[in-house]
């Protein structure tokens, strides 16, 4: 069997003492791909010396994440930027909005996610969507800016079930890649 792990951060200083190890754990286990999500732009180097480590099995995204939208987020999209305009990713992630730990950027972390949102259209490349405590606000940027260029999933989801339902909805296209469409009626093992 061939697994993927679709978001990981073991390039996070956290796995320093022990990241290779797990690497080689997980990859004998059968996972043969492992999509990485950036957080800020301390963490760039990290992420892409991990994929250099193992560049058949890793694979980068390039994002602002919602935790590390503070006063300088100006200067730390600037260098996202810069990197997605410059180097290959696989989507832009991950994005979005985190209201659980802190809401003293909450309009700070909107205006990211919209940015961030464009340049993913614009590279028409998917979205990785973190969305905590926030899923009213996540809900109205993205039908907002929803067009046939706009796909993706959701990562970190802590809506309600009927949440999830209007998600599915309204966006089925933009969860295509993890669930089917029929007729915005959830899969069984969901709708439960
Ligand atoms: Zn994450």
């Amino acid at each position: 069997m061939q697994l993927t792990d679709t978001h990981t951060h073991l390039f996070a200083s956290e796995f320093d003492a022990d990241r290779v190890e797990m690497m080689h754990r997980a990859i004998e286990k059968g996972v043969t791909r492992f999509f990485l999500p950036n957080i800020d732009a301390d963490s760039i180097q990290p992420m892409l010396a991990l994929c250099d480590a193992f560049h058949d099995k890793c694979f980068p995204m390039m994002g602002l994440h919602p935790c590390s939208v503070t006063a300088d987020y100006e200067a730390q999209l600037a260098v996202i930027k810069e990197w997605l305009s410059n180097d290959k990713f696989y989507a832009v992630g991950e994005i979005g909005i985190d209201l659980y730990h802190d809401t003293t950027y909450a309009e700070q972390q909107k205006l990211a996610f919209r940015k961030q949102i464009e340049w993913a259209k614009e590279a028409e490349l998917p979205i990785v969507i973190h969305t905590r405590n926030s899923f009213n606000e996540v809900m109205e940027i993205v039908t907002d800016m929803k067009d046939e260029r706009l796909k993706g999933i959701f990562h970190c989801f802590s809506g309600t079930i009927e949440d999830a339902k209007r998600t599915w909805c309204r966006l089925s296209s933009l969860l295509q890649p993890v669930l089917h469409r029929s007729k915005c009626k959830l899969p069984d093992r969901i709708n439960r």
